[in-house]
């Protein structure tokens, strides 16, 4: 089953092509790497559940957690998905974590 609110797949594929969590914005987040740390039991899930997976942000909405960065750079425009999917044409065009998902 695919869970879909705005235009980009919140699957399996677009994790892991996600550049998330290599992101400034959350790399010292607490609730971040503990999520992080438990990563690879949450992408055994089927569906796929947005507070256990900290990235795709571009399909899933914005972040459970609430201890990120908004103050670094968000790294999107390096991501194949941010490609993929022209999300430089949409709205959010980045900080996905913050804004909610592409459209
Ligand atoms: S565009 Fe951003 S939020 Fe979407 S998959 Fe890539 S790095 Fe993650
Ligand atoms: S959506 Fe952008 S700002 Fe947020 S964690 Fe991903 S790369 Fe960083």
């Amino acid at each position: 089953m695919v869970q879909e609110i705005g235009k980009v797949p919140f699957t399996l594929d677009s994790v892991f092509k996600c550049q998330c969590l290599e992101c400034p914005v959350q790399s010292m987040s607490p609730c971040v790497i503990e999520a992080k740390e438990k990563l690879n039991e949450a992408l055994k899930e089927a569906p796929l559940k947005r507070e256990e997976v900290p990235g795709v942000y571009c399909a899933a909405g914005a972040a459970t957690c609430g201890d990120l960065n908004p103050d670094q750079h968000c790294i999107c425009a390096g991501c194949i998905v941010f490609s993929q999917y022209e999300l430089d044409k949409g709205t959010p065009a980045g900080y996905f974590c913050q804004r909610g998902p592409a459209k």
